[in-house]
């Protein structure tokens, strides 16, 4: 399962989901927005794809994206709203079908196990490099 960082994506919080929580998916959301206008909100939108957004207690990585059931999930232990927005923006990364970046080869979002790099521009480079630009779209 892929996602079109130019068609418009709900990156829903799962039932219950605390203000912080709300609050990191915002903040990652933004994160991208700083290099790469993505077609994402945590609102619902008549019509879009929805990719929930589950916030674990119980899990030993920092987070995931699972493709063959949907969904995202961040570990609520990472406790800090920018490295769980990190988080949370590496994984959207794979849901756009970002893989990994060696960090010899250059700081970025999608570094193994990154916490504390935002995308950078390089990143944003990447998605133009996979789906164009959104502007562009006829
Ligand atoms: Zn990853």
């Amino acid at each position: 399962m892929l996602f079109d960082p130019c068609v418009p994506l709900v990156l829903e919080p799962e039932a219950g989901a605390t203000a912080h929580e709300v609050a990191v998916i915002e903040e990652a959301i933004a994160l991208w927005n700083d290099v790469f206008e993505i077609e994402a909100t945590v609102d619902d939108v008549p019509g879009a794809r929805h990719l929930p957004v589950y916030f674990e207690d119980d899990i030993w990585y920092y987070g995931r994206f699972d493709d063959t059931r949907g969904h995202l999930e961040v570990a609520t232990w990472i406790e800090d709203l920018d490295g769980m927005a990190i988080v949370l923006a590496h994984e959207i990364g794979h849901a756009y079908n970002l893989y990994h970046v060696d960090p010899g080869d250059r700081a970025s979002v999608m570094n193994a196990g990154n916490v504390d790099v935002a995308p950078t521009p390089a990143d944003g480079e990447e998605l133009v490099g996979l789906w164009g630009r959104c502007e562009d779209r006829g």
